[in-house]
């Protein structure tokens, strides 16, 4: 396809947050808004994730967005009008030591005080919960109903779909190789298709922003993380409803709808990477804490292995908001989240460049708070 050489706003990524903003910015009102993706869509982070949607989190902000974000994917299909595969089993997250219990009974009475109503349950209903569960050893459990997951290829072709009827191109197959800056204010993008003036640009390039941002000049100090993850053959519905996740046990575990287990853990050592290379040593592992947790799947067959990158910050939070170089924007660094984060980030984000005052504060999560020292500390990562 021919790209335009103007457009209003250009935004750089595919994935959900791309066209999250793209959606919402068009929604909005702004008329010519352009996204374009070095490959496709989902092709990049987003493609590859555990899709999990949870509010329980331990930072005031992340409850924040968590929980509006649920609202949102709550009635997205009929607001996109497409499925998007929404699926609330809830997340039962597990505790093995006393403090690690305290830390998230801590993080519960902050979500239950913003409205999440998040609990503490006994062994006993955690198995009710997940029906196949063995954690006979965890000492305690939080559980919130609303959490669960989505089908992220559904959810950012809905919105990208949704965006097109509104009147947002898009361009696959086409590089960002440049950013135009003049002055103290963008101009536009280079890409392999071509240049195309805008008076917006918005980085969301996901665990290749650093080097997008650096295009203009600016420096942000998030990297990208290889994260692995696998895949069973269906087994009989019901027994993984939730996500079941712990922080200390570094394992989270949903069943698909149609039966099929996901499960994924965080790397050792939590290298900076573009490595998206599978393991056998991942896949050894994945499966003995996946038959330790769930013994009845005992034997089941692992259909694929994938890995992907986290793009992750020093503190565990995005970075969203304008840079030092006028009306060049960044949505990124969602360091694991950014899934469950898109369909509200893009909201704030397209409110705030078209002048209405966001549904939530985001001023906090602006990139120059590392140099400040004002971290907003996130530790409830897997
Ligand atoms: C294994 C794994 C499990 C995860 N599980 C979850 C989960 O359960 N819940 C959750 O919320 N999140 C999860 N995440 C994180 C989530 O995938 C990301 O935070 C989210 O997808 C980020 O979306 P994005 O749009 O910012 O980035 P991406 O989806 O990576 O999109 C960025 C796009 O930018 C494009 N791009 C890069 N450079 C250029 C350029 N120069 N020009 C043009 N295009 C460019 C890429 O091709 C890519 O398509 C997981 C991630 C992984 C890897």
């Amino acid at each position: 396809m021919e790209c335009k050489n103007r457009a209003d706003v250009v935004i750089i990524g595919a994935g959900i947050v791309g066209a999250s903003t793209a959606y919402n910015l068009a929604k909005l009102g702004v008329k010519d808004v352009v996204i374009l993706d070095r490959g496709t869509l989902c092709g990049g982070s987003t493609g590859s994730c555990g899709a999990g949607i949870r509010a329980q989190w331990g930072s005031e902000m992340n409850c924040r967005l968590a929980i509006a974000a649920i609202d949102i994917f709550e009635q997205l299909d009929d607001e996109l009008g497409l499925p998007v595969g929404l699926n609330q089993g809830g997340y039962l997250l597990v505790a093995y030591s006393e403090e690690e219990f305290e830390t998230l009974k801590t993080a519960m009475a902050l979500q239950n005080k913003l409205g999440i109503k998040s609990k503490v349950v006994s062994l006993e209903e955690a198995r009710e919960i997940c029906p196949a569960l063995d954690a006979s050893d965890a000492v305690g459990f939080t559980f919130h109903a609303r959490d669960g997951h989505a089908d992220p290829f559904l959810t950012t072709f809905a919105y990208v779909e949704a965006a097109k009827r509104l009147g947002v191109s898009f361009y696959r197959k086409t590089e960002c190789i440049g950013i135009k800056v003049e002055g103290d204010r963008v101009r536009g993008v280079s890409t392999t298709k071509g240049e195309i003036d805008a008076d917006i640009v918005i980085n969301c390039s996901g665990a290749y922003s650093h080097v997008v941002a650096k295009m203009a000049g600016v420096d942000i100090p998030n990297w990208g993380e290889r994260h692995e993850i696998m895949i069973t053959e269906p087994v009989a519905p019901g027994v993984c409803p939730p996500m079941l996740m712990s922080f200390s046990g570094n394992y989270y575990i949903q069943q698909r709808p149609h039966g099929s287990i996901i499960c994924g853990m965080s790397p050792d050592g939590h290298e900076q990477s573009f490595d998206t290379s599978s393991s056998w040593r991942f896949a050894a592992e994945m499966s003995k804490k996946l038959v330790r947790l769930l013994p009845s799947v005992k034997g089941v067959r692992v259909v694929r292995l994938w890995a992907g990158l986290y793009d992750m910050t020093p503190d565990g939070s995005p970075i969203i908001g304008e840079t030092d170089v006028k009306n060049f924007y960044h949505s990124t660094g969602y360091s694991g989240h950014g899934f469950m984060l898109g369909p509200v980030t893009g909201r704030i984000l397209a409110q705030s460049i078209t002048g209405a005052k966001p549904d939530i504060d985001f001023s906090t999560l602006d990139y120059r708070r590392f140099e400040q020292g004002e971290l907003i500390v996130e530790h409830s990562i897997t």
